[in-house]
């Protein structure tokens, strides 16, 4: 069965209780969550996050642990110019990985890194001395840590196949290093995803390998291919389109890898940004009946 889901968030009393709740509303069989607010470092306590208790209703619903993606705050940057701050980022994400260990989630999505204005050489470079420090901080640990490929906006490492690629062979204990494939950064950074996804895989896969991919992120594109943005838009109202996704989505290869919605929530009107709500159960039916419903904006905004 396909594999779908979206970015729930964790937080107030109920904590992982709560995210599990949110992605069964949508009806998920799989879902991201950050362990704590994306744009910081503050994290609650391992007890506070009803982890026993989200277990148990997960196992209740069919929901495996296996199909729970983390994904790491984007303020660390393991290319960080300085290395202070790129110790910082290292000692951070090893314990973000010992969270998601903790959890029972077998992966968490980075993004590689910026290299601000040390070009991408020195950039590649710092990521690979992080992820070696990393790999060695957890190495009793079974999770991977999935590099996302990147829109190329500023100075974002990532931005194609063979940046990651020369991080994955950089790393000396490379076996733990997987990819999540993000529709609209892909497509973003140049690729076309929209005319010719086995085109693109088929590159993907003499330059990385398909088998690294362990997690997708299903976006649309507000901008044009190429356009290293990086903003997200609702399946099937951007420049990627529905069709296209929903090939990706229910394409045979990766039936088993979990596929991530972080399209935007939905405002009341289309000018005030006063009430929103997320979209997500209505663009998950739309890939299970893989069906455009081109009144689904209307639908969310009137429930
Ligand atoms: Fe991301
Ligand atoms: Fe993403
Ligand atoms: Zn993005």
């Amino acid at each position: 069965m396909l594999k779908i889901g979206s970015h729930v968030s964790m937080n107030g009393v109920e904590m992982l209780v709560g995210s599990v709740k949110e992605a069964l509303s949508y009806g998920s069989n799989c879902f991201m969550i950050y362990t704590g607010a994306p744009q910081n470092t503050r994290r609650k306590p391992l007890e506070a996050l009803q982890i026993e208790e989200a277990k148990q209703l997960m196992l209740e619903n069919n929901l495996k642990l296996e199909d729970v993606v983390v994904h790491a705050p984007y303020i660390m940057n393991l290319a960080n110019h300085d290395p202070k701050k790129r110790q910082f980022a290292v000692d951070f994400l090893s314990s973000e990985i010992k969270r998601t260990a903790t959890i029972g989630a077998k992966q968490i999505v980075l993004h590689p890194g910026a290299h601000v204005k040390q070009g991408p050489e020195i950039g590649i470079t710092h990521i690979i001395e992080g992820l070696d420090k990393v790999i060695e901080n957890t190495k009793d640990l079974n999770v991977l840590i999935a590099l996302e490929t990147m829109a190329g906006k500023g100075t974002e490492i990532g931005r194609n196949f063979e940046e990651l690629s020369l991080i994955i062979n950089g790393v000396k204990n490379n076996k733990r290093l997987s990819v999540c494939f993000d529709t609209c950064h892909t497509h973003d950074a140049g690729y076309k995803i929209k005319e010719g996804f086995d085109a693109v895989m088929a590159e993907f896969d003499k330059i990385i390998g398909k088998e690294r991919i362990s997690v997708f992120h299903i976006n649309d594109s507000k901008n044009i291919q190429g356009a290293k943005k990086d903003r997200h838009e609702n399946i099937g109202f951007g420049f990627i389109g529905f069709e296209s996704l929903n090939y990706i989505v229910n394409h045979p290869d990766f039936t088993e890898i979990p596929k991530i919605l972080e399209t935007p929530y939905v405002s009341e009107t289309t000018d005030s940004k006063d009430k929103t709500y997320p979209p997500y159960k209505e663009e998950i039916i739309m890939f299970r009946k893989k069906e455009f419903n081109k009144n689904i904006l209307q639908e969310i905004r009137s429930k």
